[in-house]
């Protein structure tokens, strides 16, 4: 490999024209997963940027209205750790609770794993199913892409060349709704067989809101909104859910791998989403 550029910015602007000055430039946030793909010459940059300088790109923040934001470098640890998106994001707190390991966790960043678009991770079907949005920068402003649109195909987001993702935005879980992420894997730390991200309120014996969304069910997370809708107002039966889970199922389109046969996968599917429901209803 050539002698590869390695920058430290220390604004995102900064960043962004450093990305812009050279054809087949990369940032890097953790490194987690880049440095192995270096490695294995899966990739050769032509220059490395670095987003681990910049001040206040891995701040988290409650805003007026709800939302919370997390920059881009927040790590998994940091925001496992926090407890007000424990307290009030439970779905993103167990998520990136359940990413990986230690030290994995130390380092990786939330903005790092959705750029990356790996079905086999964990937060693309939690944001999926938390209604959250991926801010992206770019020279010419700031762009927000719903995280159902983000995520495009195997390891494609809707990220242009140049771009940066500077945030993700997770809107106020609705009025009662609590959220739950169940991930299958062949051992403790292990990417994901199955994942599923659950978010649910039961309002006088009856669905008020329904979000699920499947991790490594497919090229991208895999959520049926249409069956869900046919839940609202109606109670979160065994055969209500099952008829969820037997239409996400139907979309569902799993790889075969060593963590599981696609045949396999689709059959975690049923039991998991039950279990995922029932850990919130009950
Ligand atoms: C052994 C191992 C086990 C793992 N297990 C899991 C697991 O169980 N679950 C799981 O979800 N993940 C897992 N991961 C992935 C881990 O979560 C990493 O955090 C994640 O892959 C990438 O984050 P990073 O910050 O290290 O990104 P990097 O490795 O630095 O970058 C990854 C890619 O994203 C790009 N990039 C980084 N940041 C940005 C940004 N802000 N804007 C635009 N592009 C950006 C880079 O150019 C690169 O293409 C595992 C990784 C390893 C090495």
């Amino acid at each position: 490999m050539a002698d590869v550029a390695y920058h430290e910015p220390e604004t995102l602007e900064r960043a962004l024209a450093l990305l812009g000055a050279t054809e087949g430039a990369r940032c890097i946030a953790g490194g987690q997963t880049l440095v192995a793909m270096l490695n294995a010459r899966l990739v050769e940059p032509a220059a490395l940027v670095s987003l681990a300088r910049i001040p206040g790109l891995g701040r988290i923040a409650g805003e007026a209205d709800g939302t919370l934001r997390i920059g881009a470098t927040a790590t998994h640890a940091v925001v496992a750790e926090s407890a007000a998106i424990a307290r009030d994001f439970p779905l993103i707190a167990e998520t990136a609770r359940l990413i990986a390991h230690p030290p994995i966790r130390a380092f990786g960043t939330i903005g790092g794993a959705v750029a990356h678009g790996d079905p086999a991770s964990d937060y693309p079907a939690a944001l999926v199913a938390s209604d959250a949005v991926i801010e992206i920068a770019s020279l010419e402003g700031r762009r927000n892409v719903p995280a159902a649109a983000f995520f495009v195909d195997y390891l494609t987001t809707a990220l242009d060349p140049g771009e940066i993702v500077s945030a993700v935005i997770v809107p106020h879980p609705p009025a009662g709704a609590r959220g739950h992420f169940l991930k299958f894997s062949r051992v403790d730390g292990d990417y994901a067989t199955l994942s599923v991200a659950a978010m649910l309120a039961v309002r006088n014996g009856t669905c008020a809101h329904i979000a699920v969304a499947l991790g490594a069910a497919g090229p991208v997370p895999v959520r049926d909104r249409e069956a869900e809708r046919a839940l609202i107002g109606k109670p979160p039966t065994r055969e209500a859910i099952a008829a969820l889970a037997e239409a996400l199922a139907a979309k569902s389109d799993p790889v075969d791998d060593v963590r599981g046969s696609s045949a396999y996968r689709k059959g975690l599917i049923p039991g998991l989403v039950a279990r995922a429901l029932a850990a919130i209803a009950n």
